[in-house]
């Protein structure tokens, strides 16, 4: 089987993370993921690797060291104390831990892909990190990963360009607020509306795309809004690195929103946004998990978008 080389981070900590019975944003979506990764015959194909910690400097780029101490203070040691954050977001003992790990995995996979191999990652971690903003914890995120590997490959690798690639169906308030108005960050963003975390459709900015969808809107809706205002900005910006803040919310299974985007629709978006932005990026790509609440619907589009980012490119 010849596969585009893709890297998959981990760490036992995102297992660990737990905010409680019933909670959607659960340890077994991990397993979820793997799982199916094993049923489909495709772990065995993906570069692993166990992720290492962000450091301080690195989670810095992306938020207030204030709401870094803060957040570090108000975590608990306990075995079974729970810190609420907001109604939604909780933190256990293992909660910093994790998102050290989240956040460190997309650190270490843009040093990967980056670096003289190329090629692509996926990190199956939580927590998520769209949500999280430069100085505030919410809905279920707590450091913004995509945001710190975006500003790690400007900063720490001197790019000039790189684009994030959002489908998650929650906009990405926290990925906006870090990143708006930075000239060299491409946001592309499709999202539900009305839907958290927005009680006005999202905020205009020069560096973002934004495509509005609603409840019912499926893959038909979803590819023509893409294709119509994301390749367009994709092709102008010229980014030199892709990242995907993967959420997989948008799936017709999910619990948590409307939309009807199905496996193929995340295959496909992976795939056009990589053959779209070769020229520039040379597929490299890098992706981390942000929402995807149905168990088995997460591990299947987990999947297509997974084998998606193996599949070698005839063209390149
Ligand atoms: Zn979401």
């Amino acid at each position: 089987m010849s596969v585009r080389r893709t890297y998959y981070i981990t760490h036992p900590s995102s297992r660990d993370h737990d905010m409680g019975p019933g909670h959607p944003e659960q340890p077994a979506r991990v397993s979820a993921i793997e799982d199916r990764l094993i049923a489909a015959g495709v772990l065995d194909f993906l570069h692993h690797r166990t992720a290492r910690p962000a450091t301080g400097d690195q989670l810095a780029h992306a938020h207030d060291t204030l709401y870094l101490d803060e957040l570090a203070a108000a975590a608990p040691t306990g075995d079974d104390r729970l810190v609420r954050l907001d109604p939604d977001t909780a933190m256990n003992r293992h909660t910093l831990t994790a998102a050290a790990h989240a956040a460190g995995a997309i650190v270490q996979a843009v040093d990967l892909v980056l670096g003289n191999d190329g090629g692509a990652a996926f990190c199956n971690t939580r927590p998520p990190g769209h949500h999280a903003e430069r100085g505030q914890a919410m809905g279920f995120c707590f450091y913004n990963n995509v945001a710190i590997g975006a500003l790690h490959a400007l900063d720490a690798h001197g790019l000039d360009r790189v684009a994030i690639i959002d489908f998650d169906v929650h906009y990405g308030n926290g990925t906006a607020d870090i990143v708006g108005g930075d000239k060299r960050i491409l946001l592309c963003s499709s999202y539900q509306y009305p839907l958290y975390p927005l009680s006005r459709p999202a905020t205009e900015a020069a560096n973002f795309s934004n495509v509005m969808l609603k409840a019912g809107d499926g893959g038909d809706a979803f590819r023509a809004a893409v294709t119509a205002h994301w390749f367009p900005a994709l092709e102008r910006f010229a980014p030199q690195l892709v990242l995907f803040s993967a959420g997989f919310d948008a799936h017709a299974e999910d619990p948590l929103a409307e939309m009807r985007l199905v496996e193929d629709d995340y295959a496909w978006v992976t795939r056009e946004i990589i053959r779209r932005t070769a020229a520039s990026a040379a597929q490299r790509v890098v992706s981390t998990l942000e929402g995807g609440y149905d168990l088995s619907a997460l591990g299947r589009a987990a999947t297509a978008h997974i084998q998606a980012l193996m599949e070698p490119d005839a063209t390149f």
